[in-house]
């Protein structure tokens, strides 16, 4: 064991069990299984209490014991603790009795839940040593990494697919580091980055870095359990991409029963994958273990990851939680933005569509039963996916600045408010 390990214990193979110096690795050289992190969950018991949580600052460090950092953590201190709202006006749209939006649209710095993964994985990257940091991004995890790094001074590399939106384009320049437009889909990008992640000593957060970097993930699924009292939820419903948040937030309420901070409670993971990229919902609705690798070809850029690292792992937590999996089509992501928009005042992008769409699916389909409660997993906000809205979203109506011309408007409606 590293001396100053913190409440880590090891790197483990999630295959075969042999554990592994807590490095930055992230595959077994055994059977090529992926590697995660263990804790000491004797010693966390002891100093991770309700108490002792609700006593930090409101921040997703304040469950550190929890999170893979050996020292205090130096990246990213503010963020996490979004609010979970009681979404009344849309669980009555979709036809439930209670639900919740868990809103990672406005987590800070960059509004989205990547905001989480990107702080665990550059603290403990500058615990090893790194000076530069990377990332493989279908776009968000590009804007933390550009962001943070500049934040903690560290130099960054990031690779993105070069036809992303414009916004996530630019929300990466901006910060100053390097940005990579590759001539293909995330997989393609992905594979690249491998190859340079073996060859450069760099910190590829979601590479050599992925065993902490996914740990970040179950911040949001913690913060979900304390805002609702310290209850685990019936159903959580959470878009996929590589599939890791997923996992990570069915890990979350594992520990949080383990650690005795909420009741126990037999949650059903559901999974939201957009039709135009939905390799592990198709398994899943097909029973199968497995997935089948896909061409990306959806509105859904955040998620369109074709070869999904995690899929696998994300079919089991579905098939042992009595979970299921939906995928929505283009046209139903707009209305999902939208009826999320109308309905509670927050501007989700395409993803947030995805999760909408596909929970209102499951509720119709009795999946999720009606008179049950539900929280949805809002991972992104709208201001960063505008192209994939524009033209949709209705239109103004342009009139010169006269009053005349106002109430000529106003008597054109089919509703016209009463005049004083
Ligand atoms: C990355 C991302 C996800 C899902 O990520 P996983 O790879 O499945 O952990 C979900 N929503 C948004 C907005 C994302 O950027
Ligand atoms: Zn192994």
């Amino acid at each position: 064991m590293e001396k100053h390990a913190g409440f880590m214990k090891a790197l483990k193979c999630r295959e075969c069990g042999r554990e592994y110096p807590l490095t930055a690795n992230h595959v077994c050289e055994f059977d090529f299984g992926p590697l995660e992190v263990v804790y000491d969950y004797d010693r966390i018991r002891h100093s991770l209490t309700r108490a002792s949580i609700q006593a930090r600052p409101k921040s997703m460090w304040r469950f550190r014991e929890l999170l893979p950092v050996a020292g205090e953590p130096t990246v990213g201190l503010e963020v996490g603790c979004t609010p979970l709202l009681k979404a009344d006006r849309l669980a009555r749209r979709l036809g439930i009795r209670e639900l919740w939006i868990k809103n990672d649209a406005v987590n800070y710095p960059t509004l989205s839940f990547k905001d989480r993964v990107v702080s665990v994985a550059l603290s403990r990257a500058k615990e090893l040593g790194f000076t530069t940091v990377a990332c493989a991004s279908t776009g968000n995890l590009a804007n933390s990494v550009a962001a943070n790094a500049a934040a903690a001074g560290l130099n960054a590399y990031v690779f993105i697919p070069s036809d992303l939106e414009q916004s996530k384009v630019v929300n990466s320049l901006i910060y100053g580091g390097h940005v990579i437009g590759i001539k293909g889909h995330y997989d393609e990008v992905n594979r690249l980055c491998a190859e340079i992640a073996g060859k450069y000593p760099w910190a590829f957060v979601n590479v050599n870095m992925r065993p902490y970097y996914a740990e970040g993930s179950k911040s949001m699924g913690l913060e979900i359990v304390e805002q609702l009292g310290w209850r685990i939820p019936a159903h959580t419903v959470v878009c996929m991409a590589s599939g890791s948040l997923l996992t990570k937030i069915y890990k979350s309420y594992q520990e949080a029963m383990k650690l005795g901070l909420a009741p126990e409670a037999r949650p059903r993971i559901h999974g939201a994958q957009a039709t135009g990229c939905s390799p592990i919902s198709t398994a899943q609705k097909a029973g199968m273990d497995f997935f089948k690798p896909v061409k990306p070809n959806t509105i859904a850029k955040s998620l369109a990851i074709g070869t999904p690292a995690d899929g696998f792992y994300a079919l089991r937590v579905m098939k042992d939680t009595g979970g299921s999996a939906e995928d929505v089509s283009d046209d139903e992501i707009r209305d999902g933005i939208k009826l999320l928009a109308e309905c509670e005042g927050i501007f989700a992008e395409t993803a947030g569509g995805v999760t909408v769409g596909v929970a209102r699916k499951l509720i119709a389909s009795g999946a999720i039963p009606a008179d049950d409660s539900a929280v949805l997993c809002i991972t992104g906000n709208g201001l960063k996916t505008l192209d994939a809205v524009v033209g949709h979203a209705g239109y103004t109506r342009e009139i010169r600045p006269s009053l005349r011309e106002f109430e000529a408007l106003l008597d054109a409606e089919e509703h016209a408010p009463a005049r004083a």
